[in-house]
């Protein structure tokens, strides 16, 4: 068996890994590279291996970095079933249309500076039409589901706690007569998150590819997020500031907005207005609602004996762009939820191109910000930013709740790897930038673990 990492190695996006046996060969995730266009497009186009000749897809959950290339190998023949969680399923068949909408825009804004210079048309990644087409491809399952992604080799998912639908994967592999256990994390959640379960880890291993985001990091309690939420709602709405937060549109938007209601209806906030600006949060949240059974025992009984958890009266979901741009003229406290997530594209930028240069205003970032991104150079508080080509003075205060984040931080990680019965005999270390991954490194080597690779972009392993 080889395994070789086509993405999401010494990095973050992209997540892709190859499984390759005598007879088959099997693709874990289909992620696209984010992050500055010249460097990713590339990346992105230029496949290292042959999408039509693989038995199948194992997708571990809808996030953009693990699903969003999947409609560009079906452009390039890939034929074969896509296993996924029933909810991963659904919310793709939202996210990979948005997501070809994207591409499309983007070639066209391209097209349109480059005509000028008189360069060759270019086309997107993909269409709508490739998205739809993988969307048939789908093969929806349960956590504990068996499945079979080749003739010889067994699958299940259990659950990541990490979004709605994300899964841990395990495959049992068999080859010349013996069976070999490879258990893929995907994205690590954590425990007591708004909405989903927690983490189920596997017993048993005999190679762990596990992810790193927060190698280097310990996260503030999940319980602390409300208290520190509320406190920083409290503090703009009395001087009558705005409240903008950059949040991905799955799973993020309707954590905040669970937790929202609930200091709402618990009278620790103001009543006042929130907009989710963002077609995508609004569809994604009826996802939530058709799938239902992926909730946890707090929002299954929040939803059948309380209160509705995506909504409340001072909330509106915006849809259109003419009322979107309408909330630039829009002068009293309030809150407003838009994407993208790392503010790299979306109706954010409107919002912090007009709303940055205002120190009554706060933006909360409440996710993972890649290197490279807006979002990030926000983290890093730099007193000016671009955004749309223009420089702005940034004067709206900036603040930060981890707490939210859907990765598990070093300790969850960690704690993750010393569930399984016997120590795996390999680990890969994956998604994580070069500190993070260093750290989570020199932190298996202090706890006697010495059998773990970091794997570079297009390394293969012979196992
Ligand atoms: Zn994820």
């Amino acid at each position: 068996m080889k395994i070789t990492f086509f993405g999401a190695a010494e990095g973050v996006t992209g997540s892709k890994h190859m499984l390759e046996t005598d007879g088959a060969k099997v693709l874990l995730d289909c992620g696209l590279f984010q992050g500055r266009r010249d460097e990713t497009e590339g990346m992105n186009r230029n496949l290292p291996f042959n999408p039509a000749k693989l038995a199948s897809l194992v997708l571990s959950h809808a996030h953009i970095d693990h699903s969003g290339n999947i409609p560009y190998l079906t452009k390039l023949g890939f034929n074969s079933p896509i296993h996924a969680t029933t909810a991963t399923q659904s919310l793709c068949g939202i996210m990979l249309p948005d997501s070809a909408h994207i591409q499309e825009k983007d070639a066209e804004y391209i097209n349109k500076i480059e005509k000028r210079k008189g360069a060759k048309e270019k086309k997107p990644l993909y269409t709508l039409q490739d998205a739809q087409k993988s969307l048939g491809l789908f093969d929806g399952c349960f956590y504990k589901e068996e499945f079979q992604p080749a003739p010889n080799i067994k699958a299940v998912f259990q659950d990541a706690g990490h979004i709605l639908g994300s899964a841990s994967i395990r495959l049992s592999v068999k080859e010349n007569g013996t069976v070999k256990t490879v258990v893929f994390t995907g994205d690590l959640g954590r425990k007591n998150l708004p909405i989903i379960r927690n983490p189920e880890p596997f017993d048993y291993a005999d190679v762990l590819i596990t992810e790193t985001t927060y190698g280097n990091r310990v996260h503030d309690p999940v319980e602390q997020v409300e208290e520190k939420l509320a406190a920083i709602i409290n503090r703009v709405y009395q001087r009558g500031g705005k409240i903008l937060i950059p949040a991905f549109s799955v799973g993020r938007s309707q954590e905040i907005i669970y937790t929202l209601n609930r200091l709402i209806v618990r009278g620790r906030i103001p009543e006042f207005p929130v907009f989710i600006d963002s077609p995508l949060t609004l569809n994604a949240t009826e996802v939530f609602f058709n799938n239902k059974e992926y909730f946890d025992d707090e929002a299954l009984q929040t939803y059948e004996n309380e209160y509705d958890p995506f909504g409340f009266n001072l909330m509106t979901y915006i849809t259109s762009v003419e009322e979107s741009k309408k909330l630039n003229t829009f002068n009293r406290p309030c809150i407003i939820i838009s994407g993208s997530g790392m503010c790299e594209h979306g109706r954010i930028l409107h919002h912090l191109a007009n709303n940055i240069g205002n120190p009554r205003n706060i933006v909360l970032i409440v996710g993972f910000q890649a290197q490279g991104t807006l979002g990030r150079r926000l983290v890093e508080k730099m007193e000016e930013v671009r955004i749309f080509g223009v420089k702005y003075k940034r004067r709206a205060e900036i603040a930060v709740i981890n707490a939210f984040s859907a990765h598990g931080d070093r300790n969850d990680l960690f704690n993750y790897l010393k569930g399984f019965k016997k120590p795996p005999k390999k680990i890969f270390l994956v998604h994580g930038e070069s500190d993070s991954l260093t750290a989570y490194a020199d932190m298996l080597k202090s706890n006697g673990y010495h059998n773990f690779e970091i794997p570079k972009l297009g390394e293969s392993f012979q196992l």
